[in-house]
């Protein structure tokens, strides 16, 4: 019997013998001090990623800054800040998570269209190496908060270039509808605006038209009309010295072939010949994504009229990228032996109150049963992050593999944790 090959990119979670592993360490024996679900994450994959990352922009000036929405975990953040990682961050909270973890404020971007006031003073006060502006108006707010400060703040005009970036409608950001960004005809007058503003010093331009991204040519196009808005504000007197290229690269996660980190920096170092500028890089997905899975267990068994449901102890609250995205995970069983004999087609579904709430409808799987323990692959970005508590439900607890040694990383919250924050209105307090 031989196990089943799992993702080729990620040779840190698979069979040894018949136990699914994260390095060295077997779910099983996670399951059994942690109890299900939980989200395991290797700790080696998340760094071999981010030095790949970094290899391929070798002799290049090139910043990396870990998107820290695909996994804001203090201990992932801080595997991450040990390698010299700067971070993204999309809103005040996860620029305390970056703080915390390590990663000083002169290595974080600060990027999102919807920055407050509030925001952006802490962002200020911390020395924040660089702020991706997405709008006049915000720049405007931005010049005041420095002003007032006595501060003089690093601000990138994050760029709209209108490219489909052919990824999931919700995950696309570089299309003229959508929210993100200064489209390419409007942004020399709001550069010409910011050279006059007081507390303002204009770096460079930032862009970043989506997540998942399978082809190169989307990019292509995206940095290319960057580029070439970099060389007309030059031709103006506007000298910049940064560009901001966003994340976006996409991973495996069924059969997608997305380019190698090695293609996309060739074309990268391709497009940027003889341009004295710095690179930055806000990888998420590529860093994390493959890096952990989220491990359940089978609570039933139930034979529907048109279909065969697996019941698993983890929902829609956990992971919610197939409710959200239709998303793909693999699923495997943490036994291979369970994966001998003959494959079923079942639907394996969670506990939540919702039809949304599937992990994967009519696939052709393992023949589960009550009790067996399973792994739901590529679930390290955009996963944890999102979770909730609906149906009050304790979110899934997460842990960190180094080998043959694990940490739990975030608890599981306790129902008085859970109801710790609702207050009893005073007319209901009392009897
Ligand atoms: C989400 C996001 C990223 C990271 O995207 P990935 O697809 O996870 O690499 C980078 N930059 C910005 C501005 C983002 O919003």
């Amino acid at each position: 019997m031989s196990a089943p090959i799992l993702n080729p990119d990620t040779p840190e979670i698979a069979y040894r013998g018949d136990a699914l592993c994260v390095e060295d360490t077997t779910l099983a024996h996670i399951a059994a001090s942690v109890g299900t679900p939980f989200y395991a994450y290797s700790a080696n994959a998340i760094e071999r990623q981010y030095r790949r990352f970094g290899a391929a922009f070798a002799g290049r000036p090139a910043r990396l800054c870990y998107s820290v929405k695909a996994n804001s975990n203090l201990s992932v953040i801080a595997t991450l800040a040990r390698l010299g990682a700067g971070a993204d961050v999309v809103s005040e909270g996860e620029f305390h998570r970056a703080l915390a973890a390590g990663i000083p404020g002169n290595r974080i971007v600060f990027s999102g269209i919807g920055k407050t006031e509030a925001e952006l003073a802490f962002a200020v006060a911390h020395d924040v190496y660089q702020v991706n502006v997405e709008s006049r108006e915000e720049l405007e707010a931005l010049s005041a908060v420095a002003h007032r400060a006595g501060r003089t703040v690093a601000v990138a005009i994050r760029v709209n270039p209108d490219v489909d970036a052919r990824t999931h409608h919700k995950i696309t950001t570089g299309k003229k509808e959508n929210k993100f960004g200064i489209d390419l005809a409007h942004a020399p007058d709001v550069f010409a605006e910011a050279a006059s503003l007081p507390g303002i010093a204009l770096k460079g331009l930032a862009v970043h038209i989506g997540s998942q991204l399978t082809a190169l040519g989307p990019f292509e196009i995206a940095f290319s009309r960057v580029i070439e808005l970099f060389r007309v504000l030059a031709a103006r007197g506007v000298r910049l010295e940064r560009l901001d290229f966003g994340g976006g690269i996409g991973i495996r996660y069924r059969d997608e072939t997305p380019p190698t980190i090695e293609e996309y920096a060739g074309v990268i170092r391709q497009m940027t010949r003889g341009l004295d500028v710095e690179l930055a890089f806000e990888p998420g997905r590529y860093i994390v994504g493959n890096a952990g899975v989220l491990a359940t267990r089978v609570l039933y068994m139930k034979e529907g009229v048109t279909r065969r449901f697996v019941i698993v102890d983890a929902a829609m609250n956990d992971l919610l990228r197939p409710a959200l995205y239709d998303a793909w995970h693999e699923i495997v069983p943490a036994h291979a032996s369970k994966s001998v004999g003959q494959a079923v087609t079942q639907s394996v579904v969670g506990p939540v109150c919702e039809t949304g709430d599937a992990f994967a409808l009519d696939r052709l799987l393992p023949p589960f049963r009550a009790g067996d323990l399973m792994a739901i692959l590529s679930a390290g970005a955009y996963g944890a992050v999102m979770s909730s508590s609906y149906n009050t439900r304790p979110p899934a607890a997460e842990v960190l593999v180094r080998g043959g040694e694990f940490a739990v990383i975030r608890e599981r919250p306790s129902y008085d944790e859970l109801l710790a924050r609702d207050r009893m209105a005073p007319w209901l307090a009392g009897r």
